[in-house]
């Protein structure tokens, strides 16, 4: 897909720490995410310090996007389904709950991208609960990024 008029640049992290990095190889793979309901959302799970699995949100169903989904008519893969649903054969599960998850949101503004809010909703905390995942980066609005962590 071209877009006529849009810098066609992944928004970047200002800050200089392994998150924002992560963050920006997630905001890459962002940008040429198809949108759905104008979504480009790229997940991505680290295990000591490697970026071992990538997810999208897709408009696609899947019966792993079922089990996790925060009501009926929320049937299509998010990001972070995806890319639990992409690592579960790669990694045990006990490995898998010392990973970490990233969530980078973009969207156009004023022509041309940026970072979006990228709070997992409810549907994706149950999965990401279940599989005890306890680390969660996500992207803010504009910039920056916040963490959910489980204690
Ligand atoms: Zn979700």
């Amino acid at each position: 897909m071209v877009y006529k008029n849009i810098r066609n640049l992944p928004p970047k992290q200002s800050g200089k720490t392994r998150h924002s990095r992560y963050i920006n190889t997630l905001s890459q793979i962002a940008i040429n995410v198809e949108p759905v309901a104008q979504a480009r959302i790229a997940a991505g799970i680290v295990y000591r310090n490697n970026l071992i699995s990538i997810g999208v949100n897709r408009s696609k169903t899947h019966p792993f996007q079922k089990r996790y989904c925060k009501n009926e008519d929320a049937i299509y893969l998010h990001a972070e389904t995806d890319v639990i649903k992409n690592v579960i054969n790669k990694i045990t599960l006990d490995n898998l709950s010392k990973c970490v998850l990233y969530i980078c949101r973009v969207k156009i503004e004023k022509g041309k991208f940026v970072f979006g809010l990228a709070k997992p909703c409810d549907g994706c905390m149950k999965a990401i609960s279940t599989f005890n995942i306890r680390k969660v980066y996500y992207t803010l609005d504009n910039g920056g990024y916040d963490w959910l962590w489980k204690m």
